[in-house]
């Protein structure tokens, strides 16, 4: 059976993070969490103290950085230069800041030339923002979740309190909120849904209810073959 491109794109907090894992998992695919390259770029650029509007260090940071995933006991950890950094680079702070460093075009080139190398051969599941229509613009499936900006902001208030985070609600939906604008606003690949994704509101659904329709989405496409 040809193994499938399968893009994920959509706002912060609408799910996609688990969703992607669930699908990738059943069907044996790898699991590429595209935003976990932005964040670990915008954390080596904090680290070096780089500001996100110096394109040409961020350019060359992207030529010197290794980033790579690993997994342990079915955990998915992101690596920087080997560093296991999977806590650091979801702290609000560095959130707000992958999307200032996300919007250079240097730093998009360098990224999305590394998910194609990494997805091309298929048997994938990427998760993003600009899978469907810039990275793989002829992937097999393309979903495009959304959801209220209330109910993301309160979604990841709750992901960031069982990590251990403090945080308030209402600063939260502010934070999602103003990664929205940042993410759709931008000139290079900003966050848009593609004419051929399948388009999943997620804010009355629960994970089995929305697995529900990918998994409808994704045998339909192996039923009907890949050529077309
Ligand atoms: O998906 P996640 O919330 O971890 O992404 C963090 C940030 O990385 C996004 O707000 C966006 O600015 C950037 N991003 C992107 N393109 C992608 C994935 C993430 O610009 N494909």
């Amino acid at each position: 059976m040809k193994k499938l491109i399968i893009a994920i794109d959509g706002p912060s907090g609408v799910g996609k993070s688990t969703l992607s894992k669930v699908l990738a998992h059943e069907f044996g695919y790898l699991n590429l969490d595209t935003g976990a390259m932005y964040r670990a770029v915008a954390l080596a650029s904090f680290r070096q103290g780089i500001d996100a509007s110096d394109h040409d260090a961020l350019r060359q940071l992207c030529e010197e950085i290794v980033i790579e995933f690993s997994c342990n006991k079915g955990e998915e950890h992101v690596l920087l230069n080997g560093e296991n950094v999977s806590s650091e680079i979801r702290t609000p702070e560095i959130s707000l800041l992958t999307a200032a460093v996300a919007a250079c075009p240097d730093v998009r080139q360098a990224m999305v030339a590394r998910q194609r190398e990494l997805g091309k051969a298929g048997g994938v599941v990427l998760e993003g923002r600009d899978i469907g229509t810039v990275v793989f613009p002829h992937a097999d499936v393309k979903f495009f979740l959304k959801a209220s900006a209330e109910v993301r902001g309160r979604r990841r208030f709750l992901e960031l309190q069982a990590n251990g985070v403090e945080v308030e609600l209402a600063r939260t939906i502010a934070d999602v909120e103003a990664r929205d604008a940042a993410d759709t606003n931008r000139t290079t690949s900003p966050l848009k849904q593609a004419e051929d994704a399948v388009v999943i509101d997620t804010t009355n659904l629960d994970i089995p209810q929305v697995m529900e329709r990918m998994f409808a989405a994704v045998a339909d496409r192996l039923n009907k073959g890949t050529s077309g």
